[in-house]
């Protein structure tokens, strides 16, 4: 069935009001007609199967059938910091996360990012945006992952530091890294942070900075896998061992 995440205020008690894109998209994309049943999401974890009315008119409505909850969403809630990076690894980094689950990306910049500049044009933050949301669509998340703006690494770990969350630093060097089972055995699971490294990977200063803010070092491995397949890899892992 065909799902779109809707602004809130687009349904009222038992009406739905499609915005323009999507009324473009059902009528003449997909060409679906009067009594057709689409899900629609209002980003709160829950989901209304709404059958279409009459599409005579320059705007699309739908009657509300049935309402669930989402199913879909993972109990732990995953913040996902990786390495500003080309824009095709961000993008791939964007959408296979959004189907394995991570509830918030936040890109940073550090010492050997290919990224120096925390600044995105207001265009790549739509077109990203986009992807997510295309992403939470296709692979059917209850919510929309959030994008944070870029920040410093600097700025990763003071956050990890003056809140509660339990991070976790993905650190090649598998001496000093703790198995990610046995380090997720003892965290509380309701939200964690992940950080994964740039392609050249985390200075040894950088990885001293992680651990006097208090994150959690670990290792995905005997492999050295690249920065996006480690962005994908460590939220697959952690919510495989935390849903069980
Ligand atoms: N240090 C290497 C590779 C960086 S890999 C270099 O200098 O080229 C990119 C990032 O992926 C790393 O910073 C790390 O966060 C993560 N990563 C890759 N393989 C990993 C592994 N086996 N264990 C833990 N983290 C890994």
């Amino acid at each position: 069935m065909n799902r779109f995440f809707l602004p809130p205020d687009c349904i009222n008690d038992q009406q739905v009001q499609f915005p323009a894109d999507v009324t473009h998209q059902i009528r003449n994309v997909l060409r679906m007609t009067r009594g057709d049943v689409v899900a629609v999401l209002d980003n709160s974890g829950r989901v209304y199967l709404v059958v279409l009315d009459s599409m005579a008119s320059g705007s699309l409505t739908g009657q509300v059938e049935s309402v669930r909850a989402a199913a879909s969403e993972p109990k732990t809630r995953l913040t996902l910091c990786f390495g500003l990076t080309s824009r095709d690894k961000v993008e791939w980094i964007l959408q296979k996360g959004t189907e394995v689950g991570v509830a918030r990306f936040s890109p940073f910049i550090s010492s050997r990012t290919l990224a120096q500049d925390t600044h995105l044009t207001d265009k790549k933050i739509a077109r990203w945006e986009r992807i997510i949301k295309e992403a939470a669509e296709q692979s059917q998340r209850g919510r929309l992952p959030e994008l944070d703006a870029p920040q410093t690494l600097g700025e990763v770990f003071a956050d990890v530091q003056s809140n509660d969350e339990a991070a976790l630093i993905a650190w090649e060097d598998a001496a000093q890294g703790q198995s990610l089972r046995q380090t997720l055995s003892d965290l509380p699971a309701d939200s964690l942070i992940l950080i994964v490294g740039p392609e050249g990977g985390f200075s040894e200063e950088e990885i001293a900075q992680a651990k006097t803010a208090g994150c959690r070092i670990v290792s995905l491995g005997p492999r050295i896998l690249r920065m996006e397949t480690a962005a994908i890899v460590m939220p697959a892992l952690v919510l495989f061992e935390l849903e069980n």
